[in-house]
């Protein structure tokens, strides 16, 4: 009470030295005022009464009646705190002694506040009840962030989801003690293992691979593959409904299916034709009067002239050692190595014609060497630029390479 009083007369001091060094004119006026400061003055002081301001650890946090008011807040804290601990972890508070006008003085709730907010080892919380039932318990904002992102955390983006947990999930704020609470990786694990159900209206654009189809020509020899029109992707729209648990489909409905771009289904041309020769040209083969040049059952085609590899002759499969005949009469103009012939034999004929033998293994015959039809020149092998046992056969007239197979019949 002391300190209020001298501040009064000092107030009221003030305002009369102001007066006095104030004109003749405004004294009156003055005189007024201070007659209203002196009543407002003696208004507080009748105000003004003994008080306590309570700290903790040199921190005032609130301004109390009597210390029983205290004692009541502490109570009331008791009755907020979920805890049967609470007297232990609250801190005893120091006490000095104030005079306060009246209105500075906190009431209960306040100071109830005020001791909970100060007191570290109380915490706002929340637990957590699944089905009713009591789970785990800790900080609010991390239970609610934890919840929160186990619900939403199988949502696909760019989708519409809505998610729910298949159980009652509840929770509960309030303060509690500190070492209620359970850990983070308790509460984490305890979160983690709720299932959620999170159902997806979602949108994809899905490729769709075009298909290829054969067709056959006979405009083209055996061999010969060509793709005539480009396959080209196409791309649909799938909007579906899908119903996930824990991030796993358990259905998948599509709803809608919208083409985008319809996919160009390939077309590869595959010839069938033995030869592409003409009836005239087939003629005139079948009149030189060839014979085949491997034995009966020896051999199949694996490729015919043309075929799209720049090929001038036939490549008949057969084992290595396979005798090789000279297809007509003639007289042999190359017996020997040549280049990516390998081991070659070229055989001239009456007509001029020549025959050529490829890729042999062995020659059997010398150059100048006069055969007859049917003979024996070489065997079956695979020298020079082979990839396997094969008589790369060749006819030539004129110089040119005409298509040797209706020459052997295989037309
Ligand atoms: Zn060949």
């Amino acid at each position: 009470m002391g300190d209020v009083i001298p501040l009064i007369i000092k107030s009221v001091k003030t305002a009369v030295s102001t007066i006095k060094n104030s004109s003749s004119r405004a004294k009156k006026g003055m005189f007024a005022g201070v007659a209203i400061i002196a009543i407002l003055a003696s208004l507080s002081f009748t105000n003004t009464r003994i008080a306590y301001k309570v700290s903790y650890k040199g921190n005032i946090i609130a301004t109390v009646s009597s210390k029983q008011q205290f004692n009541d807040a502490l109570a009331l804290v008791e009755n907020m705190v979920e805890s049967n601990d609470v007297q232990t972890v609250v801190d005893e508070p120091t006490f000095s002694t104030t005079i306060t006008l009246s209105e500075n003085i906190n009431n209960t709730d306040e100071i109830a506040n005020a001791i909970i907010d100060n007191t570290d080892a109380i915490v706002a919380a929340t637990t957590l009840f699944v089905d009713g039932q009591k789970v785990a318990r800790g900080e609010k904002d991390i239970v609610e962030q934890m919840v929160d992102a186990r619900l939403n955390g199988f949502n696909v983006e760019g989708a519409e989801c809505t998610s729910y947990f298949t159980k009652s999930i509840t929770t509960q704020s309030g303060y509690f003690v500190a070492s209620d609470l359970d850990d983070k990786a308790t509460l984490e694990s305890v979160v983690n293992s709720l299932d959620v159900v999170t159902k997806l209206y979602k949108t994809t654009d899905v490729i769709v691979p075009y298909t290829s189809t054969t067709q056959k020509t006979n405009e083209q020899v055996i061999g010969y593959s060509e793709v005539s029109v480009k396959g080209v992707s196409g791309l649909n729209r799938v909007t579906q409904d899908v119903v996930m648990l824990n991030g796993n489909v358990t259905s998948s409905v599509d709803v809608k299916t919208e083409v985008v771009i319809a996919p160009v289904n390939e077309v590869v041309l595959k010839g069938t034709a033995k030869t592409l020769a003409s009836a005239k040209e087939k003629q005139r083969a079948h009149a030189a009067g060839f014979i085949f040049p491997l034995p009966a059952g020896t051999w199949r085609v694996s490729s015919y002239y043309g075929d799209g590899r720049n090929h001038k002759g036939v490549d008949l499969c057969a084992k290595s050692g396979t005798q090789i005949f000279a297809v007509a009469d003639g007289k042999v103009v190359k017996a020997g190595w040549n280049g990516d012939y390998g081991y070659c034999v070229i055989i001239e004929h009456a007509n001029g014609m020549r025959t050529l033998y490829a890729h042999a293994k062995q020659v059997c015959c010398s150059v100048g060497d006069t055969v007859k039809q049917g003979e024996v020149i070489a065997l079956v092998g695979t020298t020079g630029q082979s990839t396997g046992n094969h008589l790369h056969f060749e006819v030539i007239v004129n110089g040119k390479k005409p298509d040797p197979a209706p020459y052997i019949g295989l037309d």
